[in-house]
């Protein structure tokens, strides 16, 4: 298996039983295969542990934990899944399989969740679900998920090196008259203002939420020195989502980082695209008008490009939606790997994808488009075990300053889409 290492992009290492693999294993590779994923199988615990402490950060682990019943310790002892789950190594998070008796007993699945447990699945479970819920493990730690706090008040109460390791930033801002105006700037998940502020300024909630261009998914937080039911209810009334009593720093910063985690859950089931874990229509547009206001200012000159895969209905007719899937992720791994920092990548919908190149003139949008597309062109899908197809894609290209908005810019490529369909597909126009 040596020479098919390099092929593939992404790599799973799975500990089994035979008995789990033996019939799947071809089925499981071919399904693997056309996520970019390869899997390696180990039945022996010290081979898997071997290879696993040499492994990038970025693969993944897979544990049947019907393992326990074929190993023992040098003792002789049976193997218990606490010996086991102690020779994992600590660096890496684990998804563990287990069946239907094991998944019963709730004290295992708290000893998972303790041993650096990324999920866990119950078998029997199909080779496409398998895959399917890998490749959404991989889609979602891309995610570059920094979060801003403005902080209205004397003191900054949070842990804020705790903050920092969850990627939040605290920014501590002492003056009512102005936060309205660094809520705009900033964009912040949310806003945390200290009673006393609050006081002497009971309309600022509602000041900071009319403003149009305030993401209305932002959190307005008072922060309760003590318990006041008066001021309390004032606060919710007055536009407040939500009291904290000022308690343990720890306790605080663990109740704002909760809250933090489940807005960064809503923003992204709103703005990105579940399948591909890229941004969707409505996140792109967002982030695009950003990235333009600040192409604006630093005179930066960007490209955006608008690619569809070619003839995808067929795709779909001949070998199924579920394989045409398959082409759309794989086309989203490819593109994916060819962005660069400030680039937005978007799924705009079915087989679009529209991304937004960052300090890219036109000749080089072209280019760079074009060895994405060539990369999908090289791509040898397995529609069956004998067979395998190459899929193409067409794009159009339009460049910011000559085109000032988003809008503008989209429409103009689309155009220039058209244009490449039209002379044949397979090619960028623009
Ligand atoms: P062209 O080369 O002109 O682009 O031809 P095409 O067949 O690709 O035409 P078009 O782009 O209009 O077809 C898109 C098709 O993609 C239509 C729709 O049934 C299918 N589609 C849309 N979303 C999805 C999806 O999420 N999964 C799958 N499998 N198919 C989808
Ligand atoms: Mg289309
Ligand atoms: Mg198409």
């Amino acid at each position: 298996m040596a020479d098919t290492e390099s092929l593939y992009k992404r790599k799973v290492y799975l500990l089994a039983q035979t008995f789990f693999i033996k019939d799947n294993r071809d089925e499981l590779l071919l399904c693997a295969h056309k996520y970019d994923f390869d899997i390696q199988f180990f039945d022996q615990m010290a081979e898997f542990v071997h290879t696993a402490v040499q492994a990038d950060p970025e693969d993944l682990f897979v544990v049947d934990l019907d393992v326990l019943y074929n190993m023992q310790l040098d003792n002789n002892r049976t193997m218990f899944l606490g010996d086991l789950l102690k020779r994992l190594p600590e660096q890496h998070h684990y998804v563990y399989l287990q069946t239907e008796k094991q998944s019963g007993r709730f004290l295992l699945q708290k000893m998972l969740v303790d041993n650096n447990c990324l999920a866990y699945a119950e078998k029997p479970i199909a080779n496409d679900v398998l895959v399917d819920k890998l490749f959404n493990l991989f889609a979602q730690r891309k995610r570059d998920e920094t979060s801003q706090v403005l902080y209205l008040g004397d003191q900054v109460r949070f842990d804020t090196r705790l903050l920092a390791q969850q990627q939040v930033e605290i920014i501590h801002h002492p003056d009512v008259q102005t936060l309205h105006l660094l809520v705009k700037q900033t964009q912040p998940d949310v806003v945390v203002i200290e009673d006393s502020h609050y006081l002497r300024t009971e309309v600022i909630a509602r000041v900071l939420k009319k403003n149009i261009e305030v993401d209305p998914s932002m959190e307005i937080i008072m922060l309760q020195a003590r318990p006041d039911p008066t001021l309390a209810r004032r606060a919710i009334e007055s536009g407040f989502d939500e009291l904290m009593l000022v308690k343990d720093t720890d306790v605080l910063t663990w109740q704002l980082l909760n809250r933090i985690g489940k807005i960064r859950v809503n923003k992204n089931l709103i703005s990105k695209d579940r399948a591909t874990g890229l941004l969707n229509k409505i996140g792109f547009k967002k982030r695009a008008q950003d990235v333009i206001r600040r192409a604006g200012r630093e005179e930066v000159p960007l490209a955006l490009a608008v690619i569809d895969i070619d003839k995808f209905k067929t795709i779909n007719d001949t070998w199924g939606h579920y394989f045409g899937d398959i082409v759309i992720k794989r086309l989203s791994l490819v593109v994916g790997s060819h962005m660069l920092e400030h680039d937005l990548l978007s799924r705009f919908g079915g087989e679009e994808f529209v991304m937004l190149l960052w300090n890219c003139l036109p000749a080089a949008a072209q280019e760079r488009v074009n060895k994405m597309r060539l990369a999908f062109g090289e791509i040898a899908f397995e529609v069956s075990q004998q067979e395998t197809r190459h899929f193409s894609f067409s794009g159009g290209l339009a460049a910011y300053p000559d085109f000032k908005t988003e809008n503008e810019l989209f429409l103009h490529a689309d155009a220039q889409l058209y244009e490449a369909k039209q002379g044949g597909r397979n090619r960028i126009c623009g």
